[in-house]
Parts: structure tokens; C-alpha cells; sequence
């Protein structure tokens, strides 16, 4: 006898949309047919009719449960909210798995002096989510600084336990919180060394890009010209930046093989070097952040406008543009939020370049907002959505076919989306651990009202049925066939 049958539902896989149903055994599906023909024996049917039946969304970019830089909250101790309330939050986003971060990204670890083990460190974050968290999660390895030969050492035995990608940033700020804190930039040389060694052994990079150079310089700038206020922060982070430093990276990224994964592309400039880059051959990938999507630098204007800042910095009009155009014709691969989730006191404490705090919860919201801007607005396929919120992440970063798609043998991870109920963002309705939403007064059309993990319903009817237990590490090893050219 089936576990479960989900009835009557539109399924989105990579081979149809239309009324199937989808039938259950464990923590794994098993079958699709035609409606009716799954659903005699089950012990549980679900209907779903009227509904959309997607692959369980996949979060590739999320900070959770970590310290956030004194210098952006004027106050210490400040941490992202824990795994549970993450996880809760991206379970009522229809979010089945996310992608955190692991790394020693200590004084001493920076400066060289000593450093933990990665393996050890991997399982030091694993502790920090087993048992609490609703959801499945992954960590990306972050490699931060001058990169000593011993981290080269340890990067085959990190993707051979399940890593499968590693972390850099290009540029110092937005990290640096001291001045004698050491810098979390790594330089051409030491990347150079790092991809080809994660090339190597089948890794791929997720980067963070910007030019180390012009930030300083343009930080400087507006300072002595007192134009540093928060609201000037894509002058800092600017396009010059991205289009420089996206250059740098895919040109190691084609001396080295490595695959690439942009990490938050602001600019249009980032996207036509994607476009260049995948046009040549090469496995390098894009990913927007659904705030992106929707807002300008202009409303870094409005009181309170820092709030919907993320790093690098939101743009301008045409630069979101692109961004849409870029998800909606292939050249950008998925949608994330660099979920960072703090309360609005210390959020909106830095009103300063130099201080204004990154991030803000989006795991929750980034599903019903693709939604409406991609598939309603825009006439973007059920197929393509798919992709962007769950298949492209889960084939890039290594977790295909076990999670991102609807088919035999994967992992039963859905997101039901009504794609009739009208539903105007409000802070009452959200599940962070946070006092201000980004989104408030945001109107969607269509919405996840059910998540189910491996097999069990996680959030139903507006509730909270799953259990902080739930959640498993999930290992991941990238497809050959994404590193060897762009394949998502
Ligand atoms: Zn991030």
C-alpha cells in the first residue's frame, strides 16, 4: 500500500505540467499517473486540485544562526535568527531545503596562525542545526583570506564528505567590522590556487564578486565628500565593480576549469558577463535575489530604506531589468534571498556606508515573490519557475536528482501553490524571528499553503505540522556534466 498519493494536482516536472498524481512511499516518490489511477489504496490522499504541485523549494543562499558585525548594529552579540526559526519561516515559504555556510572565519584562522581542521569545522555547524531545524540544509564551505596550503589539503577530502561547494569573497568590505581585523578578501594569486584545486576534485565555486579597489576607493570618496550616507551605497558597490571583478573571476574560472556560481548578480553588467561567459563554453551560473527583483536604489531613500539593503547594493531600474529579462531567458539560473534575519532596531541602527547592515528574512516570501513577478507579470513557464526556485539550485550546487525534481526516486520535497489565492504580505502573517518585513503591503497572486519533506506535511492550513527534528544534512556532489559547461 502507498504512504500517500497527492491527488488532482497541476505537476511541474522537467517533462510536463498537467493533472497527475504523485504517489509516496516513505521519505521517497515513487510514481505519477494519470489522475485517479495512484489513488485507491493509499493510506493518506491529499487533494490538490486547483493547485500547483511543485518541487519542494531549494534556498541557495542563507545565513543562519550567525554573528552579525557590531560596527552594522552598534550593539554586541547580535546573531541571524537560529535554525528553528529559519527553518519554520522557509517552511511556510515552501522551502524543503536551504544552503548555509560553514568556515573558520576566526581572527587567527584569517591571520594564519591557526586554524580548524575543515571537517571538524563541517561537523561543528552540522551540530548547530541537528535537531533544529524544520527543513533539510547543506552548508557551502567558506574559504576566507590569504589561503594556506594546508586548507588546499583538505579540499578534496571536504567535497568527498558532501561539500561540494566553497565560498569566497573578492572584496573586504562589507566584512571588515574593525580596522584591525584581517581582510576575508582572497587575492588572484591564492584563488588562483584554490580553484584549481577544487576544479580538481569535482567542487564548484560560489563567489561573491566585487572589485576590492574601486569599493575602497568610491568608500573613501563619498566619505571626504560627505555624501556617505546610507542611502549612497550602490555608488560604493557599485556597477564598475561587478563588471571588473565578475571579469576577473570567469577569466581564472577558464585558466582553471573550475565551475562558477555567482552568488547575488545586482547589475546588468553581471549578467552580460554570465551571458559572455556561457556563450564561450564555460560553467558559470547567476543568481538574483528576489528583493532584487522588485526594488531600486531609489527606495534606499525612503525612511527606512536600508532595510531592503543586501550586499553588494540594489541598482538602478535598468539593472533590475536585466536582472528579470536575465531570469526569464536563462542567462541568471536561480532565485535566493541571502537570507540574514535580524530585528529592525539593529537592522536600521547603521545609517552610514560604512555601517549599514546587510541582509533581511526572505526565505519566507522569496517563492510567492518569483511567483508574481516571474509566471504572473512576466508569463514566465511552470517548467522555468521550477527551476529557478528549486532545479537549477539542486542541479548547480549538487543535489540533484535527490532533491529539485518531481520524478521516481527522488525525495518526496513539495511545494502546493495556489495560484488563486490573493494574499497581501503582512508582518501577522510571517514566521521569522524579526519585527519588520521588507515586504509589508506587498501584494501576491499565488502562494505555497502546504509543504511536505520526504514524505511528511510540514506546514498545512496555515500551521506548523512538522517537527524541528525533521530536518537531515544532506550531502552533495556536483554533476560532471554542470562543471563541464553550462548546463542549467
Ligand atoms: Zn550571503
Amino acid at each position: 500500500m502507498l504512504d500517500l498519493v497527492i491527488r488532482g494536482g497541476r505537476v511541474v516536472t522537467p517533462y510536463s505540467v498537467g493533472e497527475m498524481d504523485v504517489a509516496v512511499q516513505g521519505e521517497k516518490i515513487v510514481a505519477l499517473g494519470w489522475p485517479g489511477t495512484l489513488a485507491a489504496d493509499a493510506q493518506r490522499v491529499i487533494d490538490v486540485q486547483g493547485k500547483i504541485v511543485l518541487p519542494g523549494g531549494i534556498e541557495p543562499h542563507a545565513h543562519v544562526g550567525v554573528p552579525v558585525p557590531p560596527a552594522w548594529t552598534g550593539q554586541a552579540d547580535v546573531m541571524t535568527q537560529p535554525p528553528e526559526a529559519a527553518s519554520r519561516a522557509a517552511a511556510f515559504g515552501g522551502v524543503t531545503t536551504f544552503i548555509d555556510f560553514a568556515g573558520d572565519l576566526s581572527r587567527k584562522a584569517l591571520l594564519g596562525q591557526s586554524r580548524r581542521p575543515m571537517l571538524e569545522t563541517i561537523e561543528r555547524r552540522r551540530e548547530v542545526f541537528r535537531t533544529h531545524s524544520y527543513t533539510d540544509y547543506a552548508f557551502h564551505y567558506i574559504v576566507a583570506g590569504r589561503v594556506q596550503p594546508e586548507v588546499i589539503g583538505e579540499v578534496r577530502e571536504a567535497i568527498e564528505e558532501g561539500i561540494g561547494s566553497f565560498k569566497i569573497f573578492t572584496v573586504n568590505n562589507p566584512v571588515h567590522t574593525a580596522p584591525d581585523q584581517p581582510s576575508v578578501r582572497i587575492p588572484n594569486g591564492h584563488l588562483w590556487s584554490l580553484f584549481s584545486e577544487v576544479a580538481k576534485h569535482g567542487g564548484i565555486m560560489a563567489v561573491h564578486a566585487e572589485d576590492d579597489d574601486i569599493v575602497s576607493y568610491m568608500s573613501e570618496k563619498l566619505q571626504r565628500e560627505g555624501r556617505d550616507q546610507g542611502h549612497n551605497i550602490h555608488l560604493v558597490h557599485n556597477n564598475l565593480s561587478e563588471d571588473l571583478a565578475f571579469r576577473n573571476i570567469t577569466r581564472l574560472a577558464q585558466h582553471t576549469g573550475v565551475g562558477i556560481y555567482f552568488v547575488h548578480v545586482t547589475a546588468k553588467e553581471g549578467v552580460k558577463v554570465i551571458e559572455e561567459a556561457r556563450q564561450a563554453g564555460l560553467p558559470v551560473y547567476g543568481e538574483a535575489l528576489h528583493h532584487y527583483l522588485q526594488f531600486t536604489c531609489d527606495d534606499y531613500k525612503k525612511p527606512g530604506g536600508t532595510a531592503i539593503h543586501t550586499y553588494p547594493a540594489i541598482k538602478f531600474a535598468d539593472d533590475r531589468d536585466a536582472l528579470i529579462a536575465g531570469m526569464l531567458d536563462g542567462r541568471l539560473a536561480t532565485t535566493a534571498t541571502d537570507e540574514y534575519t535580524t530585528f529592525k532596531g539593529p537592522k536600521l541602527w547603521g545609517d552610514r556606508i560604512a555601517t549599514v547592515c546587510g541582509g533581511h528574512n526572505g526565505i519566507e516570501t522569496r517563492i510567492p515573490v518569483a511567483f508574481i513577478k516571474l509566471v504572473v507579470e512576466r508569463g514566465m513557464s511552470l517548467q522555468r519557475f521550477a527551476d529557478v526556485t528549486s532545479t537549477n539550485a539542486a542541479k548547480i550546487l549538487g543535489l540533484y536528482p535527490k532533491k529539485g525534481v518531481i520524478q521516481p526516486g527522488s525525495d518526496a520535497d513539495f511545494c502546493i501553490l495556489d495560484p488563486n489565492l490573493k494574499k497581501t504580505i503582512s508582518l501577522s502573517d510571517l514566521h521569522a524571528d524579526s519585527d519588520y518585513s521588507i515586504w509589508e503591503g506587498f501584494q501576491c497572486q499565488g502562494y505555497p499553503v502546504m509543504t511536505i519533506l520526504r514524505g511528511k506535511v510540514i506546514v498545512a492550513n496555515g500551521k506548523l505540522v512538522g517537527s524541528a527534528t525533521d530536518g537531515q544534512w544532506v550531502r552533495r556532489q556536483v554533476a560532471n556534466e554542470i562543471l563541464a559547461k553550462p548546463a542549467a
